[in-house]
């Protein structure tokens, strides 16, 4: 098997393409294949470095690899569609010999007008095979002339293509309903259907699996790959995906592009784990699958051909579960450059040590590892107060109470353990006949800044009795609890 991923780099990779350049590569190494993926970069105006370094490292993120291709290489040279118009040009040129493509000589304002005119008389306004008839000698004078000329393919009609769809089973397209498509432009450059078409045939790929967008190009490819005197592919045409709503998906629904949800501190296994099930399943009820299970498990033929919803909410929770079977190294390992990018610097080797004992505390709790950096930012620097807890929390009398009481009773643990710092802060609530949420709540805004914090004793004692008794008395200082303090 030879599957291949072809992303044309006019976007950020989209979700949609994640989830066909997924199933291609679940397909090919549960069949223990190859897989190839090129650049469709014909249209050289929407084309970008940026998006094309987009795709491939969301592909690299997914954990998606692949054995020839851009960046990778092998036998087929360069595996880029710009890099190959003299390739597409020999092959248009065998096919006007053969008699299976023709010039033609209509120009864009000419087929404007004939659609136009064909829309008001009720007739198709697709092209109406004007220039099929001309003599191939006329052609050349005129061409020879300096007339230009894009290249036609003379779709046989009457006649039908059929294929049996992997997932849609029998396919029959009508050459009434297919018009003489274009296969290279005036300009020289090819269309889609003629790239895709050739590098399928040059670099031996068995299995098209790609979007049911593509779906109406595919006989258009089939009479190509034929008219080049090569067996057409299998196809798999994969369904749309859908929002939560039942329409297409679209920036309505949300983010469509596979980086926002990097960026918004999905891990990639929870990711692949999703997408693999949008319109394939292992069977039963299962939901989290491994990656290696699903390599062993996937097939082809158990792709449904009904549309897939994306719901976000559902990766959501997906990646908690992900989150939470993590192992706390790995864990603290994938948040250390989150967690740098907030602090807009890197964390120095007993700081990585510091975020390695929260890790576990968080971990619970976290669904986007993005969370977890404002949590833990208090640790690697001075709290930013916010102003509404402070108000909220700070300027009652047991928070005054509590601030002078912690300061005392911090200073006197010696062994700073998260224990021995909840044995000693429990002690003082009791010795002032405060309640553990009155009092300890103002202990977490001065050491923390928020009144949301990972567990407390466990941050003092990570942050150390230093800087915590430091950030108390501060705190007491400023609400006056001084005077209070024996
Ligand atoms: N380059 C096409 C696209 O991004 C896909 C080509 C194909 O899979 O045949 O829509």
């Amino acid at each position: 098997m030879r599957a291949r991923f072809a992303p044309s780099p006019t976007g950020f990779l989209h979700i949609g393409n994640a989830r066909t350049a997924l199933f291609n590569w679940l397909a090919v190494r549960n069949a223990a294949g190859e897989f190839i993926v090129r650049s469709d970069d014909t249209d050289t105006e929407r084309s970008t470095a940026e998006f094309a370094r987009d795709i491939l490292d969301g592909l690299r993120w997914l954990g998606i690899d692949w054995d020839e291709g851009v960046e990778v290489g092998g036998p087929h040279g360069s595996y880029r569609q710009s890099d190959r118009f003299d390739r597409y040009r020999q092959v248009a040129d065998d096919l006007t010999q053969s008699g299976r493509a023709y010039p033609c000589f209509c120009t864009a304002e000419e087929l404007d007008e004939r659609r136009r005119q064909a829309r008001e008389d009720g007739k198709p306004p697709g092209y109406d095979g004007r220039c099929r008839d001309i003599e191939p000698a006329e052609a050349s004078e005129r061409r020879a002339g300096g007339e230009q000329a894009s290249l036609r393919f003379a779709v046989p009609r009457p006649g039908a293509t059929t294929f049996v769809d992997v997932v849609r089973d029998d396919m029959s397209f009508d050459h009434e309903s297919i018009d003489d498509f274009v296969i290279l432009r005036s300009d020289g450059s090819p269309t889609y259907h003629l790239a895709s078409s050739v590098d399928d045939v040059d670099y031996g790929i068995t299995h098209v699996i790609r979007g049911e967008d593509l779906l109406s190009s595919t006989p258009k490819h089939i009479l190509i790959t034929e008219g080049m005197g090569a067996t057409p592919p299998t196809y798999v045409h994969l369904s749309l995906l859908m929002g939560p709503d039942g329409s297409k998906l679209s920036k309505r629904h949300g983010d469509t592009s596979l980086r926002a949800y990097r960026d918004a501190g999905f891990v990639p296994d929870a990711t692949v784990n999703y997408l693999s099930l949008l319109g394939w399943s292992p069977g039963g009820d299962e939901e989290i699958i491994s990656r290696p299970e699903a390599v062993a498990r996937f097939s082809l033929d158990a792709v449904s051909k009904n549309p897939a919803v994306f719901d976000p909410q559902k990766l959501e929770w997906m990646n908690g579960a992900y989150i939470r079977a993590m192992d706390p190294e790995t864990f603290a390992a994938s948040l250390q450059p989150l967690v740098e990018a907030d602090l807009e610097r890197t964390l120095e080797p007993a700081e990585m040590d510091v975020l390695t004992l929260m890790a576990p505390l968080v971990q619970e709790r976290t669904k986007l590892l993005t969370e977890v950096a404002p949590q833990v930012r208090f640790l690697f620097g001075d709290p930013v107060y916010d102003e509404a807890s402070w108000e909220k929390v700070m300027t009652t009398d047991e928070a005054r109470l509590a601030l002078g009481g912690a300061a005392a009773a911090l200073a006197g643990v010696d062994e700073w353990s998260a224990a021995a710092i909840e044995e000693a802060l429990r002690a003082m609530l009791d010795s002032l006949d405060l309640s553990a949420r009155k009092g300890l709540q103002p202990i977490r805004v001065a050491v923390t800044g928020s009144s949301v914090s990972p567990p407390l004793f466990e941050s003092l004692e990570a942050l150390g009795k230093e800087q915590s008794l430091e950030r108390v008395k501060a705190a007491a200082e400023r609400v006056g609890s001084s005077d209070t303090v024996e």
